[in-house]
């Protein structure tokens, strides 16, 4: 009898990997954004047609590729992010798994155009269903720009599974005021259907903020800071007044990376104890900066969950940072309603 195990062609990998990494708009525009922000841009455009079921395109303005890497960055597991096993525990880039991009072009059509400042031109690539059609010297701008086009026309179901263009958007919304208020120094824009719906441009995270979700953020932050020898947290909370019924509003940042944590959000609520009003939540952005060797970010493909080496220290810390941050604005149970 004939073996029967074989190794599958990478096309087919990276379609089984994109299931991972891929599973919506969404998840292409949080890859790209991320790429961007890791390649030191200044300036990062992200344009949409129909909540990037037809065109998610990022231009950058960042350090570029030369032609071989723009050719490698589709590769599986190719990264300029990390060398060795070590570095594993020492991330300071949004990326590393080095997935991103051969998954995309796995599902996808994708446009590439890249010039390093140094070179005299750059570089395009065509790339269908992970198999390069084209590539070439091309006159373009410095940095990067990548077009996700059609995307899953050669996975129907995935396709098909698509929701509406407003649940769609909302969700392209949510990475993208994650990735904006993580990074206040670089300007912002987005595009939808040749309508600009933001363009913020650089400058402190409170701006950052009022750019996003509006002017009257200006009268309800509140500063909130708190630094140990090993933990620092750092950024607003929302007057209690201000906390509303839906949750959308409230990001926990660990060096600078954008994570969901239940035990965290409890940590800021227990602080808010006795001054929301029936299930109020309030508006944090909170940054966490601690050594990267005492968290694992690795447990999710998408990274947005984390394990902490001392998760009980860290809800102590930001219970303790969001009530003094309260108290110094002196706001009080007894001060702020009748309750
Ligand atoms: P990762 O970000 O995990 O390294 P990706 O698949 O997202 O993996 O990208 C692969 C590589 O392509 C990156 O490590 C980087 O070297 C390069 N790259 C991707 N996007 C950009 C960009 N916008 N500017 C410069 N280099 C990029
Ligand atoms: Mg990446």
């Amino acid at each position: 009898m004939s073996d029967i195990i074989h190794l599958l062609p990478d096309a087919i990998a990276n379609q089984i990997a994109a299931g991972e990494v891929v599973q919506r708009p969404a998840s292409v525009v949080k890859e790209l954004l991320e790429n961007s922000v890791d390649a030191d841009s200044k300036k990062i455009q992200l344009i949409l047609s129909e909540a990037g079921k037809n065109l998610i395109q990022v231009i950058d303005d960042g350090k570029g590729m030369s032609e071989t890497d723009a050719r490698m960055s589709f590769e599986r597991h190719a990264t300029s992010k990390i060398t060795n096993s070590d570095d594993l525990f020492n991330i300071r880039t949004m990326g590393f798994r080095g997935e991103a991009l051969a998954s995309i072009a796995a599902v996808a059509r994708v446009e590439l155009k890249s010039k390093r400042p140094e070179a005299e031109l750059g570089t395009s690539i065509l790339i269908e269903a992970s198999e390069i059609k084209s590539q070439g010297p091309d006159a373009v701008p410095q940095g990067t720009s990548i077009a996700v086009k059609n995307l899953f026309y050669n996975v129907p179901a995935r396709r098909n599974f698509l929701k509406s263009n407003p649940v769609e958007m909302r969700h392209i919304l949510d990475e993208f005021h994650r990735v904006a208020l993580a990074n206040p120094q670089i300007a912002f824009s987005l595009t939808q259907n040749d309508k600009e719906i933001y363009n913020a441009p650089a400058g402190k995270l409170s701006q950052r903020i009022v750019h996003l979700f509006g002017k009257n953020y200006q009268s309800q932050l509140i500063t909130c800071q708190e630094e140990t020898e090993w933990f620092k947290v750092s950024g607003y909370i929302g007057k209690p007044e201000h906390a509303k019924k839906t949750r959308g509003e409230q990001f926990f940042f660990v060096n600078n990376r954008f994570i969901k944590s239940g035990y965290l959000n409890h940590a800021v609520q227990g602080a808010f104890e006795g001054l929301l009003k029936d299930d109020c939540h309030p508006f944090y952005t909170l940054f966490i900066e601690m050594d990267p060797s005492k968290i694992d970010i690795n447990v999710h493909p998408t990274k947005t969950e984390i394990k902490f080496e001392d998760e009980r220290s860290v809800y102590g810390i930001i219970k303790s940072a969001v009530k003094q941050a309260l108290g110094t604005h002196n706001v009080t149970p007894s001060l702020d309603f009748d309750m």
